[in-house]
């Protein structure tokens, strides 16, 4: 069989499907093929939508455990339905992975369930996964790789998705361990350990460098530190995993000091979760033998334009590196399919959010403190404590606050860093001021409802000329 398109997207992911979509409504012939069985790739599978299924449903038991007798209601007996919770989380999951199937159909996007490989310029084979279907050859004028990442290994430490898990074991426990140790304090490991711990798990996180949260702004990564360990999560930080043994009953895990070299310790656990990065997924694609050039960590290098050096195939998403995050690579996605219909695509890496999840949450855009003192700008801050906004009171959750960053001389926003309810979206506003070059005054002059959460963004904005209210 061999069909003909314009655009052939290869991976279904955040990046690729709306990659397709995009491109099919600018009037492409697209298809898009994915070997999951299942759109939505990393990100509705088995990343940003399970976990956050599951961070609601654990952040509910907490609530409900340690917070509903500060309100005068009284839950007595409390437990946790585990194959229920797991099954919420399935359907959320099932839901929207066939919900992309249906914008396929409805967007016309020819979709292939197979594993593609590149074969040449403008052509694209497909194994189906189907037992016993042929081969499907498909030519395009250009070729999307939109493949995404796969998690990053750790030497000694062999995962089996059941006693040493990734992201992908830790999301689908059957049981709720005793222990667990957490390799990595990034966002991965905070978020999954998170869930864990507020089900009853013991929880260690093993950091190798000396803070969490890693290219966060240093005020928010020490503060969430202190958070964690409040609410029960133990900490090792400088600390590495030289090697891991696991039998039936449990892991047993070789760590050393970075420090002091030499000092090491051994850590038991009924579940260990690596998590110390993601890595791209370009093997297995055909890319050397058509030319395509990777970086020495196994991204594909684009120019501007998501253009490899060979004419025809593009990239975007995890695959070519940056921050791996679904919205970073559904903007390059449709920017691409854009830029290949004739028009201007563009994606502002400056302005791009970032959150954690966890409780409070966390989220931030564009420079840290550090950056900003690094690059020798000169700048103020405006900070807001969640104590004195008065929602968070009624609500009772104050931890945290709003930092923003502004220029001292323009006043331009250069950064936003949130810990507290809801940060997720209260981010949202600085993005929007900053991608429409608003000063922290716009912001500040701004009418904002009462109360509300949001108030606490304005109060920061307000503080960089030092005109809080209520602080
Ligand atoms: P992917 O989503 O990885 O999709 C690539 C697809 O390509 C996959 O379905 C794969 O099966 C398919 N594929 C690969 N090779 C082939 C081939 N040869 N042929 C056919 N198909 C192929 N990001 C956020 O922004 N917010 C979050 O809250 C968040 N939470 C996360 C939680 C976890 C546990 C994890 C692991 C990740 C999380 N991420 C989150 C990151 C996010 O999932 C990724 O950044 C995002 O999925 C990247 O999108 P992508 O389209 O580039 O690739
Ligand atoms: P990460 O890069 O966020 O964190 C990995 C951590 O592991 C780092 O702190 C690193 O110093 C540490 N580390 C590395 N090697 C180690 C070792 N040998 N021993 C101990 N620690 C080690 O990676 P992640 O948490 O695996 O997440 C992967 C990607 O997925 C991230 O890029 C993230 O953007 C994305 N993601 C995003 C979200 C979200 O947006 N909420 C959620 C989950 C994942």
């Amino acid at each position: 069989m061999s069909e003909s398109y314009d655009l052939v997207v290869i991976g279904g992911g955040p990046g690729g499907y709306v990659a397709a979509i995009r491109a099919a409504q600018l009037g492409l012939k697209t298809a898009c093929v994915d070997k999951r069985g299942a759109l939505g790739g990393t990100c509705l599978n088995v990343g940003c939508i399970p976990s956050k299924a599951l961070l609601q449903s654990s952040h509910h038991y907490e609530v409900a455990n340690h917070e509903f007798a500060d309100h005068g209601i009284i839950a007595k007996d409390l437990s946790v339905d585990l194959k229920a919770m797991m099954g919420r989380k399935d359907k959320v999951v099932e839901d929207l992975t066939k919900g992309i199937e249906f914008l396929f159909k409805k967007n016309k996007v020819d979709y292939f369930v197979g594993e593609a490989t590149v074969t040449g310029a403008g052509k694209v084979s497909v194994k189906p996964t189907k037992k016993g279907a042929r081969k499907i050859n498909l030519e395009t004028k250009d070729i999307m790789i939109a493949t995404g990442s796969d998690s990053t290994p750790l030497k000694g430490v062999e995962v089996d998705e059941k006693r040493i898990v990734t992201s992908t074991g830790a999301l689908s426990l059957t049981k709720i361990p005793k222990t667990m140790v957490v390799i990595g304090a990034g966002v991965i490991g905070l978020e999954m350990g998170s869930v864990w711990r507020r089900l009853g798990t013991e929880v260690t996180v093993v950091e190798f460098l000396d803070h969490i949260l890693p290219g966060m702004d240093g005020e928010v990564s020490k503060t969430m530190r202190r958070v964690f360990k409040k609410q029960g999560m133990e900490l090792k930080l400088s600390t590495m995993v030289t090697g891991a043994k696991a039998n039936t009953r449990g892991v047993t895990l070789d760590v050393e000091s970075v420090k002091n070299k030499g000092q090491k310790d051994t850590l038991k656990a009924d579940v260990v979760l690596v998590s110390i990065g993601r890595r791209p997924y370009s093997d297995a694609l055909g890319l050397k033998k058509v030319g395509v050039e990777l970086d020495e960590r196994g991204f594909i290098k684009v120019d501007d334009h998501f253009q490899t050096n060979v004419p025809g195939i593009f990239a975007i998403g995890d695959v070519i590196g940056g921050a791996m995050l679904a919205h970073k690579a559904e903007e390059e996605g449709a920017a691409c399919a854009e830029i290949l219909a004739g028009e201007a695509g563009h994606v502002d890496y400056g302005t791009i959010p970032g959150v954690v999840y966890t409780w409070p949450e966390v989220a931030s855009v564009g420079k840290t403190e550090e950056q900003l003192k690094e690059d020798g700008v000169d700048y103020a801050i405006g900070k807001f404590p969640f104590s004195a906004n008065s929602r968070a009171r009624a609500i009772a959750d104050t931890e945290g606050f709003v930092k923003i960053l502004a220029d001292k001389n323009t006043d331009a926003i250069l950064g936003a860093h949130i810990i507290g309810p809801a940060a997720g979206d209260l981010i949202q506003e600085v993005v929007t001021g900053m991608e429409l070059g608003a000063s922290a005054e716009d912001i500040a002059r701004i009418c904002h409802s009462h109360p509300s959460l949001s108030e606490a963004v304005k109060e920061a904005a307000m503080g960089v000329a030092g005109r809080a209210i209520h602080i």
